[in-house]
């Protein structure tokens, strides 16, 4: 299994709601590393780049303005397959369709406010990270735990 990096965001709901520590929670529990981590109000254009590909579709503008609404968490998790494991988490898009389990199964009703954004493949999520991310703001964990176990 390769080792990934995906993008998460917990979407101004979930700041709101307090759910950044669970979202956080259960991917350490999981077993990712943390890798970066930020909080930060997302404004037009980094939304309308972070969500090209829904450009014109009914939902888009609906879907920039809640997520420039308030402060968005932008985490970068790594880990074996790190992308379609946080996927996998998350649960489906439409909390109505979302198991239990899942951490939009367990905190979400809205499709629209539904707590997570997580990539959806590895070459989008390289992309989603260069978006909101500096290469010297995330964490080589390997070297790191070296110097933490020295
Ligand atoms: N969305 C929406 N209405 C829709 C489809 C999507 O409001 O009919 C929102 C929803 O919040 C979703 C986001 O747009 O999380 C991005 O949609 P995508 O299909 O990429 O879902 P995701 O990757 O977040 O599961
Ligand atoms: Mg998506």
């Amino acid at each position: 299994m390769a080792i990934e990096r995906t993008l998460v965001l917990v979407k101004p709901d979930g700041v709101q709601r307090a759910l950044v520590g669970e979202v956080v929670g259960r991917f350490e529990q999981r077993g990712l590393h943390l890798v970066g981590l930020k909080l930060l109000r997302m404004n037009r254009e980094l939304a309308e780049r972070h969500y090209a590909e829904h450009a014109g579709k009914a939902f888009f503008e609906s879907l920039v303005t809640f997520i420039t609404a308030a402060p968005v968490v932008a985490m970068v998790w790594e880990g074996p397959s790190a992308v379609a494991l946080v996927r996998t988490m998350m649960g489906a898009t439409d909390p109505a369709n979302a198991a239990p389990g899942t951490i939009r199964g367990e905190t979400a009703v809205s499709i629209g406010a539904n707590v997570v954004h997580g990539s959806d493949g590895a070459e989008r999520a390289e992309q989603e990270i260069a978006l909101f991310f500096q290469p010297g703001e995330l964490v080589d964990w390997e070297s790191a735990q070296e110097r933490w176990l020295s």
